[in-house]
């Protein structure tokens, strides 16, 4: 019996919760020009007519049917408010400034959405027009989320983008100029990528001065392009490598890395993300989102139907699926772990509605291991248990 199991016995498994962890929007628009065969998102290609043409995107009707979707949640989520709103994909910024205005005006005309809620929008440099992004600043989005990945044309081709590395720049600086909270996403280990190469993409992107950036690996994923064909990628050293000159760079450059891909000048640290790794709770719409949603006395997880065609007929959310409260603590452990200093020891019954106790016995193990410590009233991974996140997650496993 695992230490997880001992003491989840020991508590009687009952979750209860005399607050609600926060609560935040996600918003999936799930089509693509073209689908990077690296992505396992739910992205669907747009595909083109016989004249070469982009399809027809079905933006209103899209747009009406998240709304009966929000709509269709609300009696789960009366009374709480949305502290950010996140809407990714796909490629969001294929919709038009109109459709995301009557998008966020219809999410706020239903739910209580914060004032001075964080609202980011992901964009393909690909798609990006100075009037497009004004439209998206005045339909309220105030955070943008640019897909950049790197500066090389070479490496952009080798991972199927439709933009160029000049796209991006002009992007960034457009992004810069419209929105002033702007992340640029780039990737490293890479098709025949040298650790130089990944650091003129990476110092190029601190360059340009974006209050965050996120920095990530290429993973081989399961029903991608690249896993059935995969290409030569750099070996495990060499990425280590770039993680490492990456953490130093962006260090050096005054971010401060908060979770293992994301690093964050002082005060503009991604919100949504945070209530994500932090365990809080988030309604998901949209063609295969998902959310999670806690109540007074169990933890639910939900999930829509992948296929926007399907999703755009039958619309809203499958039935819930409770979250067994033994499984609670490797869930919370998967993202709290993600974070670079830990979290304080309040968080975990405060988002889970178990005692700490029940994790203790775990903890103590990881301890022992080298893989967690505490800072004060705090737990944080090592150095150890970053670099061994999945071996220091896994002792919070539910296993017999
Ligand atoms: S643009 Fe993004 S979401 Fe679309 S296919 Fe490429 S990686 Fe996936």
């Amino acid at each position: 019996m695992s230490a997880v199991l001992r003491d989840m016995r020991d508590n009687g498994g009952r979750v209860r919760f005399d607050a609600l962890p926060p609560l935040s929007l996600y918003v999936h628009l799930p089509w693509c020009v073209r689908k990077c065969p690296y992505c396992d998102f739910n992205s669907h290609e747009l595909g083109r007519n016989a004249r070469g043409a982009l399809g027809e995107l079905p933006e209103a009707e899209y747009v009406a049917a998240l709304l009966r979707d929000v709509e269709g949640m609300l009696p789960q989520v009366w009374g709480r408010r949305i502290r950010s709103v996140f809407i990714g994909g796909g490629t969001p910024s294929l919709f038009g400034a109109k459709s995301v205005d009557a998008l966020l005006a219809g999410v706020r005309s239903r739910l209580q959405v914060e004032p001075e809620a964080e609202i980011t929008m992901e964009a393909n440099p690909g798609t990006a027009e100075a009037g497009r992004f004004r439209g998206y600043r005045e339909a309220g989005v105030n955070r943008l989320s640019l897909g950049v990945q790197s500066f090389d044309d070479a490496m952009l081709a080798a991972l199927g983008r439709i933009h160029s590395a000049e796209e991006a720049r002009r992007a960034i600086g457009l992004a810069l100029a419209t929105f002033g909270n702007v992340n640029i996403d780039l990737m490293y280990g890479l098709p025949g990528q040298a650790l130089a190469m990944a650091r003129a993409d990476l110092e190029e992107g601190i360059r340009f001065g974006t209050p965050h950036l996120s920095a990530y690996q290429l993973t081989l994923e399961p029903n991608t392009v690249f896993h059935a064909h995969p290409p030569a990628l750099p070996g495990e050293d060499a990425c280590a490598d770039m993680q490492t000159m990456a953490e130093e760079a962006l260090g050096a450059a005054g971010f401060e890395h908060y979770e293992t891909s994301a690093f964050a000048r002082a005060g503009h640290r991604c919100r949504h993300n945070l209530n994500y790794w932090q365990f809080g709770d988030y309604l998901g719409i949209g063609a295969g989102a998902h959310g999670k949603l806690s109540f007074a006395d169990r933890v639910t997880r939900h999930e829509r139907i992948k296929q926007p065609r399907e999703y755009l007929a039958a619309g809203g959310a499958a039935a819930p699926r409770e979250i067994a409260p033994k499984e609670l603590p490797f869930e919370f452990m998967l993202n709290a772990l993600r974070l670079i200093e830990g979290f304080p020891d309040r968080l975990f019954p405060e988002r889970t509605g178990l005692p700490a106790l029940c994790i203790e016995v775990a903890v103590r193990d990881a301890e022992r291991r080298g893989l967690l410590e505490r800072g004060e009233g705090s737990l944080r991974p090592t150095a150890l248990g970053r670099r061994f996140l999945n071996d220091l997650t896994a002792l919070f496993l539910p296993q017999e």
